[in-house]
């Protein structure tokens, strides 16, 4: 069994968050766009050169309690940032992720946005997938969602 991931910022306090560090200038990072709400700088472990964080420079965890306020800026800022990547990078496609919770793969707590350059070709796979069991389960799990709305 894979060991556990190591949850960086498991707390929730800015204080132990190494993004907020960077935010105050106390950890280096190479920041490629910043405007008064947003930061974003270049991935320490890329999944190919060009993978940029993009975060809000106010601390908070993930989607859940991050304000619509912030999503916005953060996914604006993505937005800027997504042509000057695929520009500099020559990718081909931009994949934009976010994870949220560890089992999402969440390591560093401060909620931030993935913009990754991928190319034809590159081998990558997204998720596996698989078709629904039947109809019921899918009418199940879509109730389900839009009674907990
Ligand atoms: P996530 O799995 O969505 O929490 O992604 C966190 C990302 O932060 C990973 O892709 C790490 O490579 C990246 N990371 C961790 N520490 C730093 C750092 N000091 N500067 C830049 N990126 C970092
Ligand atoms: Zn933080």
């Amino acid at each position: 069994m894979a060991a556990p991931k190591n949850i960086i910022g498991s707390s929730g306090k800015a204080s132990d968050c190494i993004f907020c560090k960077i935010v105050e200038g106390g950890l280096p990072a190479y920041k490629v766009y910043e405007d008064a709400n947003t930061l974003a700088f270049l991935d320490i472990f890329p999944i190919h050169p060009g993978h940029v964080l993009v975060i809000s420079k106010r601390h908070t965890v993930d989607i859940f309690d991050t304000p619509e306020e912030d999503l916005k800026s953060i996914i604006a800022a993505a937005k800027k940032i997504s042509p000057a990547v695929m520009k500099a990078t020559k990718a081909d496609g931009i994949n934009i992720g976010m994870n949220n919770k560890p089992a999402s793969g969440q390591v560093v707590m401060h909620a931030h946005i993935h913009v990754i350059p991928r190319f034809k070709d590159d081998g990558l796979k997204t998720w596996p997938q698989r078709p629904y069991n039947n109809d019921a389960e899918k009418g199940h799990v879509a109730a389900a969602i839009k009674n907990a709305l």
